[in-house]
């Protein structure tokens, strides 16, 4: 099963993304999640995409197909995937079709999470992360708080808040969603292949509505 998942920042994507990953075996590749690794570790690509992202701009469409390319053509995407944060505009939605296509490849699905702007806003704003062990919480969320506050509950390291989750990047994350990402969504309509989730509801609740869609 081939799965992309597209949504604004902070629908939860990832978080499902992990979950449907681990319980199916497939791979979970999260474009954000390779960038942010390229940039804590100083390599070419994160030199190159720091200063988009620490914006909430998009990074350059050929960087990011760079990428994916590689992933694919080594065979990095085993017998299932979960595309988590790519394709983000057309121009990488056309080249992955075709970089599916020359490995015979295909995708089942195109999942897209709904969530209103200013829920998403509050949302980001009570994100905190573990530089070390990179564990995501949310201090509004009960089930995703940290036991103690401001501290890791693995670690015990103090947490941050990431970046490109300061309010006024989230704001122009969302821009960028609505003027880049959104026109994907009329793209996989097209092919047919698009489910839209409801978003703003408990992650269990949206996991049973991914699964009732891919079983
Ligand atoms: P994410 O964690 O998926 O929200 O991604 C964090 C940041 O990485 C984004 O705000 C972009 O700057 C960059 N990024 C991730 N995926 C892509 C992509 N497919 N195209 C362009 N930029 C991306």
């Amino acid at each position: 099963m081939n799965l992309i998942f597209l949504g604004p920042p902070g629908s939860g994507k990832g978080t499902q993304a992990l979950k449907l990953s681990q319980q199916e075996s497939l791979i979970h590749l999260s474009t954000g999640d390779v960038l942010r690794e390229a940039v804590k570790n100083e390599t070419e690509l994160g030199k190159k995409a720091k200063e988009y992202m620490n914006a909430g701009n998009l990074v350059p469409d050929a960087l990011i197909v760079g990428l994916i390319q590689e992933k694919i053509k080594n065979g990095h995407l085993g017998n299932g995937f979960i595309l988590d944060g790519f394709p983000r505009t057309i121009p990488q939605a056309e080249a992955l079709k075709r970089m599916l296509e020359e490995q015979s490849l295909k995708l089942d699905f195109a999942i897209c999470f709904h969530v209103e702007d200013d829920k998403i806003v509050k949302r980001m704003a009570g994100r905190r992360f573990c530089p070390v062990c990179q564990t995501t919480y949310n201090i509004y969320v009960e089930d995703a708080k940290p036991k103690n506050d401001g501290k890791c509950d693995k670690d015990n390291e103090d947490l941050i808040i990431r970046s490109d989750d300061l309010e006024d990047v989230v704001r122009n994350r969302l821009v960028v969603y609505h003027k880049q990402t959104k026109p994907i969504v009329e793209f996989y309509r097209n092919e047919s292949i698009l489910v839209e989730i409801d978003a703003d509801r408990a992650p269990e609740e949206v996991f049973n509505s991914i699964l009732e869609t891919v079983k």
